[in-house]
């Protein structure tokens, strides 16, 4: 028997207080439901609440990455940078929290760590780490896409009698490097921020990189009170933009291809870009230098140079470009000063696609070439991204298998929305979802999901699940519409490829990407059909 609202715990139950889940819940509760958000913190801010690891800021600019939905929260709240900085996004994630009094229907420290579905009573039976269950007809995600970190699978890795921490689980009260002996394993964006302002205060450290990646510089600065309030006089306009860009940042793609003007006017854009703050080396370049190799080889040459330029030490310039992949086909990590850090002589790069570690020890690290002795140790290594948050969650749904099984076997979802097999369960920016510049394709999603549970509200329906036909078309859609991309060709956490998992060898395209106007389209027309594919009952 379909179990009425009054049976029920919740009308819907949220997993994660971060961007998505909060959001989620303010737009629910104005539908009238009744809402339980369970985070595993002790605070809001998911991503932004995680990863306080020194140097951890945007990588959007500040005030393209804020929510949108509220006049007045846009009104009340001045970015101070135009890259602000961890602590500065989480304390204006807290002001959401406390503005719309979000805190209420949060359950801190809660570890989901089940979720069944019961299809008699179209309920979601909810479990958390402490035994406790919790039924809801709808069940929402807003678990991130990097929120599971990973360690390195390397021995030894308790043995070690300083203090280690991952980036992504750093703790609360702050670290002082100063004189002391550091190690960071892992160069990815993460490992950039870390290491270039690790290196501001620290005794020695040593970087362990097994492959670089292409970075270009940030440019940040403060935003003075005029330049704020400029802002915010075109926050309308610039979030349309943003709506219209591929990825959801401000940045515009150039419609000239690489080739197609003289050497001296690329040359010349190529130094404005790099010159300029942010993404537009990225998403504001020729329209063909992520998915033509040789368009993409001219400006990894580029970028070289300046990486060259930057590196006193020439053997070190050249240990610090990537060779396996082309510029962009990863996110780019933005740096400040990062170059520059090499050439501080108690700054140290350690190759190990050269020299691998062999183990960590009571004391340190010991490569195949020497031991190196630490105070900390910092794992910069990254996540089992896209899926890993949700894999380490048991889901079942109509079916025997878990959703880990289900996805094992074949990645496929409705819009990166729902999956097959698993009625009234919808993700925010999950596998096969636009995403980007996440706060725009967040809020996007979490509006497209309030609307059809409105939809299905208002017209007494209990159940909605893909189906498998409408699934296999976007999966195939997906899969078509990163063909011609480079990034799709490199392996990477958005190809699914971690070292430090077992399985998965070969890689997958994990998100769509074929930019967010077409994205929003598919949506909106599926809507507009009154969501067929869903299958409402
Ligand atoms: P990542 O890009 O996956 O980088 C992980 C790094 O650890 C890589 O350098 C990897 O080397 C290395 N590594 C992994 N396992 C290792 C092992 N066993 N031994 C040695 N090295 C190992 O992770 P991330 O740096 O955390 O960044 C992930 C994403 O988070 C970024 O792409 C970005 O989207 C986002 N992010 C954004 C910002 C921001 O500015 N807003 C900041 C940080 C991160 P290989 O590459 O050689 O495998």
């Amino acid at each position: 028997m379909v179990l009425s609202d009054t049976d029920l715990d919740y009308d819907a139950i949220v997993i994660g207080a971060g961007i998505s889940g909060m959001y989620q819940l303010y737009r629910l509760r104005e539908l009238g439901f009744s809402v339980r958000v369970f985070e595993r913190g002790t605070g809001v801010g998911g991503t932004w609440y995680w990863n306080r690891y020194p140097g951890a800021r945007f990588d959007s600019e500040s005030y393209s990455y804020g929510y949108s939905f509220s006049q007045e929260l846009l009104d009340e709240w001045d970015w101070s940078e135009r890259f602000a900085s961890q602590p500065e996004i989480l304390r204006y994630l807290q002001y959401v929290a406390d503005k719309f009094d979000l805190r209420r229907d949060i359950q801190f420290s809660s570890d989901v760590k089940s979720a069944a579905y019961d299809d008699d009573t179209r309920s979601w039976q909810v479990k958390l780490a402490d035994g406790s269950t919790y039924k809801s007809r709808f069940l929402i995600t807003g678990v991130g896409i990097l929120s599971q970190p990973t360690l390195p699978k390397i021995a030894g890795i308790d043995s070690f009698k300083g203090q280690s921490f991952h980036t992504s689980r750093w703790p609360h009260s702050p670290v002082d490097f100063s004189g002391k002996r550091v190690a960071v394993i892992g160069t990815g964006a993460t490992g950039i921020q870390t290491i270039q302002e690790v290196a501001k205060s620290v005794g020695h450290l040593s970087v362990f990189q097994l492959r670089p990646e292409w970075c270009a510089p940030l440019h940040n600065s403060k935003i003075q009170p005029d330049e704020m309030e400029a802002i915010r006089a075109n926050y309308a306009e610039m979030f349309e933009h943003c709506a219209q860009t591929a990825a959801g940042f401000i940045h515009d793609v150039d419609p000239r291809n690489t080739f197609e003007v003289s050497d001296e006017e690329r040359y010349e854009f190529w130094e404005r870009l790099y010159a300029s703050p942010g993404f537009g080396i990225w998403q504001g370049n020729f329209k063909d230098i992520l998915t033509n190799p040789e368009a993409n080889k001219a400006i990894s040459d580029f970028i070289a140079d300046k990486i060259r330029e930057r590196v006193n030490d020439p053997t070190i310039a050249e240990k610090l470009i990537p060779k396996d992949h082309g510029f962009g086909t990863k996110r780019v990590p933005l740096e400040t000063g990062y170059y520059e850090s090499y050439n501080q002589e108690n700054i140290e790069l350690i190759d190990i696609s050269e020299t691998p570690i062999q183990r960590i020890t009571e004391r340190g690290v010991l490569t195949s070439e020497r031991e190196f002795e630490f105070d900390f140790i910092i794992y910069a290594t990254g996540f089992d991204a896209i899926f890993g948050s949700y894999n380490r969650i048991d889901i079942h749904g109509v079916s025997e298998r878990s959703l880990k099984e289900q996805w094992e076997e074949e990645l496929a979802t409705f819009l990166g929305i729902q999956t097959s097999g698993y009625p009234n369960m919808f993700m925010i920016i999950g596998p096969h979802a636009m995403a980007g510049n996440n706060p725009r394709a967040i809020e996007y999603q979490v509006n497209w999901v309030t609307e059809l549970i409105k939809h299905m509200n208002d017209r007494g329906f209990t159940r909605a699940e893909a189906s498998p036909q409408a699934q296999r078309d976007w999966r195939d859609y997906v899969v078509e519409q990163g063909k011609d991309l480079l990034r799709n060709e490199v392996d990477s956490w958005q190809t699914g490829i971690n070292m430090n998992l077992e399985g998965r060898q070969t890689r997958i395209v994990g998100m769509y990407s074929g930019g967010q106007p077409s994205y929003r389209r598919r949506c909106e027309e599926v809507a507009q059909n009154g969501y067929k594919e869903l299958n409402l009952r």
